[in-house]
């Protein structure tokens, strides 16, 4: 994509109101703009990052077995009420039309995916049945000032799996947290798993994924040497002690971030829908159904957070708005235009994400949006690089600099 094209514009000073780091640097950038409080338009370089988080996502529950569907946003209010989420659940937006029904817009959706399992699950040949979205959410939060990182609007990973035994739903969980960690492998984070109470009326056991971020609302003390980790608020041990399962690592103390969640719904929304299926003796029994989340928005601000530095946003490969900037210096120089021309065109057909800077500026104003956006690996051609025969080439992350031929960066980037 030429950076002409780009509609978006960088600029120098992030809005007031803003306190967090990845709002104010993604306002900055141009990937979001606030609407309000907990509110953001994703616009051309934002919308990128979250559709390869969103590939991501997919691709892992596509792997375990979940089949993709997209429910409803706008809610009638009677299946809430049939759960008592509609009297229970504080964040529920309530909203009241001309007529004066009832809705709500999703927040969760065993409202909405129970009553539809109920449709075709009757056997327990039709169990284990597992449906995942990924869509917008929304949550009537009192105060928003985490950015994209907790929103009233915010788009969310929901799974939903249905089973026949408690067994059954225990080889998925083990399943669905392995994915977990794959996703947030991906995308070059470490996440750790805590066992925790369930945060809501309906749910009993659960488990929350959490990142290691100083941008994180959590305290979380983890073992160095096992996989042992727990909320500060509900642990008997401290920092620095033993770890009583491996009896062996130390725990350490740490600001975390919760970017996804899995719990245990037991019976409760199968009985409050009476969705039931016949065992294989013929007698009618409730399934056993289980709830998977991970904020794909808030994945986003979490990776910002973590990796972004004092001059601006830095990607992992895996989920930059493109693998290179490249950024042309010409002074109207047309053997540079000509050569920057030409290299976007073969990494382009090399199947390779390519911003290419071609607006007429400052190498310096370049430069520095350059380091804003935060894409992976920077490319300059100049008359310099032309009178040397190679690219000058930048990590974004390290600021690592190579000097490349284009064989051999279409070679870098292609393995
Ligand atoms: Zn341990």
């Amino acid at each position: 994509m030429r950076q002409t094209h780009l509609f978006t514009k960088t600029r120098r000073e992030a809005p007031k109101d803003e306190v967090s780091k990845n709002a104010q640097l993604l306002i900055r950038a141009g990937f979001v703009h606030k609407e309000m409080a907990g509110v953001y338009s994703y616009l051309q370089l934002g919308k990128r990052v979250l559709e390869k988080i969103e590939a991501i996502v997919r691709d892992e529950m596509d792997k375990i077995g979940g089949q993709e569907i997209r429910m409803a946003t706008l809610h009638p209010s009677e299946p809430w009420k049939q759960t008592g989420a509609w009297d229970n659940v504080d964040v529920v937006f309530k909203i009241q039309s001309r007529t004066e029904k009832e809705y709500t817009v999703g927040q969760s959706e065993e409202e909405i995916v129970t009553p539809i399992a109920k449709e075709y699950i009757s056997s327990y040949k039709d169990l284990p049945l597992v449906v995942y979205q990924i869509g917008q959410k929304y949550r009537d939060e009192l105060r928003a000032k985490s950015g994209i990182m907790r929103g009233r609007e915010f788009t969310m990973k929901d799974m939903y799996s249905f089973h026949d035994t408690q067994e059954d739903f225990d080889r998925f969980y083990a399943l669905a947290k392995d994915a977990y960690l794959r996703v947030y492998d991906r995308i070059g984070l470490v996440a750790k798993a805590t066992e925790a109470s369930g945060g809501s009326f309906t749910k009993k056991l659960s488990y929350e994924f959490m990142v290691l971020t100083d941008a994180g609302e959590d305290d979380i003390l983890y073992c160095d040497t096992c996989s042992y980790c727990v909320n500060v608020e509900v642990a008997e041990s401290k920092e620095n002690e033993t770890c009583t399962r491996c009896n062996s690592g130390t725990l350490s103390r740490a600001k975390a971030s919760e970017v996804g969640n899995i719990f245990d719904l037991g019976q409760k929304y199968t009985k409050d829908f009476d969705l039931t299926y016949q065992d294989a003796n013929g007698e009618k029994k409730y399934p056993i159904m289980g709830c998977f989340g991970i904020g794909i928005t808030r994945l986003m601000g979490v990776a910002v957070e973590k990796f972004a530095d004092d001059k601006g946003l830095v990607w992992p490969e895996s989920i930059a708005p493109f693998r290179v900037h490249l950024v042309e210096l010409s002074s109207d120089n047309e053997e540079v235009k000509k050569e920057a021309a030409e290299l976007y065109r073969e990494l382009t057909e090399a199947g390779i994400e390519v911003l290419w800077d071609d607006r007429d500026a400052r190498a310096g104003e370049k430069f520095a949006d350059s380091d804003l956006f935060g894409i992976p690996l920077r490319i300059v051609v100049s008359e310099k690089t032309l009178a040397a025969g190679k690219f000058e080439c930048v990590e974004r992350a390290s600021g690592h600099t190579s000097h490349k031929s284009i064989s051999e960066l279409i070679g870098h980037l292609t393995t």
